[in-house]
């Protein structure tokens, strides 16, 4: 380390050269001798030398000592030591108000020499450590965006920073000593409700408190800005507490944005609801309308049949004969069926869409409800169409619902007979494997085109092929509903000119219930 340069303010010759000799024996180098208060204040200047030692009377010139050493450390911040003798008592008293970082006593020896400049060179650099820190807080406390309010033990303001100022409207001259609660006012933004200062709350608690989000500060002038803040307690190294400091942020366009944003995804929820509904809505229309334009239109043949027989019966009542009345009244209770079976499919339909189609599975003998089914089919077929009945599983009971399973069967039993040619045959075959019941519907006629198999569960679709047999398109959609209900599956295999296989499997329900 190079050597401490010294500036000797002696204006006796020989002291000053006895000084000289005494500090390079002690290894400090000499900057240079000056004898007046004004070439002190120059030499400091030029040479900006580590430590001034000054003799406190300088005889003659303008500027004494005390003058001199004033301005050096307050110009400089160079450190100055007084040369002093006991007689300077008022001098003495002078120099004291310019705080100087030591009096050596002469004459004195090498040792108290060497012990004042260490000693002072030491404070110095302490001293201006400490400046440094402070401008450093000092600067960020002012480069900070954030307010910070710092309070003493009693809850009074003791420092605000400029965001403080700009952010409360109180400037720090006005605020320092006046109560935090006075200068920081904290309301609920919601409720406008004054709330308590978190400042006041740290130092009751001792811990650092952080504040609601929808907290607002209420300005000098009576405006509001949302901030955000915490407090924290300030210990001093014992941990006891001295005070406090709070740190608010303004968060107006923060708060603004999570509301902008908040209203935004609230639109554009809604919007997504009313998309949704009005698609539903419109689904649900279209859905209605196909129905209402079916059912005027499938109602129409039956209606007319009705209207028809009914009046030959009225107009010809003497003129018909028994066989031909019964004919007519067998045509009249064949349409009111079809009406009957239009209406339940649609109705049936509509509730199944809605989810509320009943569903009560219970222990079900299934081979044998199987056979009493195909029977009573067989029965209404009359010998125009032969089903068979093919049972791989005998004896089982499993758990389904008998209704839906009645409407399932008989609906694949009744295409596979429409869409065949007499004298055809349709085979249902049912078997359980792995907790399931497989039921499948075989018949030998006109067979599914590939691109229609995709729609047959859409409501009143019916394929191409179809038109010249009597339907409503219903059928397999509700089919389709019963199977879901059951939480089952239904896939079709069909060979145009061939035949179809309509394969419905449904778990047994005892494992859910
Ligand atoms: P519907 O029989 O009243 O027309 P479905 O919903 O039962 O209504 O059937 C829809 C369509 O599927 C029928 O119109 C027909 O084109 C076709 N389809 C259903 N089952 C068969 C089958 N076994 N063979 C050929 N086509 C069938």
């Amino acid at each position: 380390m190079a050597p401490k340069r010294i500036l000797i303010v002696e204006d006796e010759a020989i002291t000053a050269e006895v000084i000289a000799e005494q500090l390079e024996s002690l290894g400090y180098f000499v900057a240079e001798v000056v004898a007046s208060g004004s070439d002190a204040i120059a030499q400091a200047a030029a040479t900006q030398p580590d430590l001034v030692l000054m003799d406190i009377r300088l005889e003659g010139g303008d500027i004494d000592g005390v003058m001199a050493a004033t301005q050096i450390r307050e110009q400089f911040e160079i450190p100055v030591i007084y040369l002093t003798a006991h007689s300077d008592r008022a001098t003495l008293e002078r120099a004291k108000v310019t705080e100087p970082y030591g009096y050596i006593l002469k004459p004195f020896n090498e040792r108290s020499l060497r012990v004042a400049i260490e000693t002072a060179l030491y404070r110095h650099n302490v001293e201006q450590q400490r400046a440094r820190e402070k401008e450093f807080l000092e600067v960020l406390l002012r480069s900070i965006s954030d307010a910070v309010v710092a309070v003493n033990q009693s809850g009074t303001v003791t420092y605000m920073n400029p965001a403080a100022e700009q952010m409360t409207g109180w400037g720090l001259p006005e605020a320092f000593g006046e109560n935090v609660s006075d200068v920081v006012q904290i309301v609920d933004e919601t409720t406008g409700k004054q709330a308590k200062n978190p400042v006041l709350e740290v130092l009751e608690t001792g811990q650092v408190v952080y504040m609601d989000d929808h907290m607002a500060l209420v300005t000098k002038s009576g405006t509001q800005t949302a901030v955000a803040d915490s407090a924290s307690p300030m210990t001093q190294e014992s941990n006891q507490l001295v005070g406090a400091v709070l740190v608010m942020a303004d968060v107006s366009d923060r708060r603004r944005a999570a509301a902008f944003e908040q209203d935004a995804q609230a639109s554009q929820a809604a919007e997504a609801l009313t998309r949704q509904s009005l698609e539903a809505e419109q689904e649900l229309s279209a859905l209605r309308n196909r129905l209402i334009a079916t059912l005027a239109h499938e109602y129409r043949t039956p209606l007319a049949i009705i209207r028809s027989s009914a009046e030959l019966l009225h107009v010809r009542s003497t003129r018909v004969s028994d066989e031909q009345r019964d004919n007519y009244l067998e045509m009249i209770q064949e349409s009111i069926k079809r009406l009957n079976q239009l209406v339940d499919d649609v109705l049936l339909y509509s509730q199944a869409e809605a989810g509320r189609l009943p569903f009560e599975p219970a222990a079900l003998l299934v081979a044998d409800f199987c056979r009493e089914l195909v029977e009573s089919q067989q029965l209404l077929m009359g010998d125009r169409y032969r089903l068979e009945y093919q049972c791989e599983s005998e004896g089982v009971m499993m758990h389904l619902d008998a209704n839906l399973l009645w409407r399932i069967l008989t609906n694949l039993i009744s295409n596979g007979v429409k869409y065949s040619s007499e004298g055809s045959v349709v085979t249902l075959t049912f078997s359980r494997s792995a907790q399931q019941a497989i039921f499948q519907v075989a018949d030998q006629g006109m067979g599914i085109p590939a691109d229609a198999q995709a729609r047959l569960f859409e409501p009143f679709f019916r394929a191409p092929g179809a038109k010249s047999v009597l339907g409503t398109g219903m059928g397999l959609s509700i089919v389709q509903k019963c199977v879901e209900r059951h939480d089952g599956q239904i896939s079709i295999e069909s060979t145009v000119g061939i035949g179809s296989v309509f394969r419905v499997v449904l778990p047994d329900c005892t494992l859910n219930l």
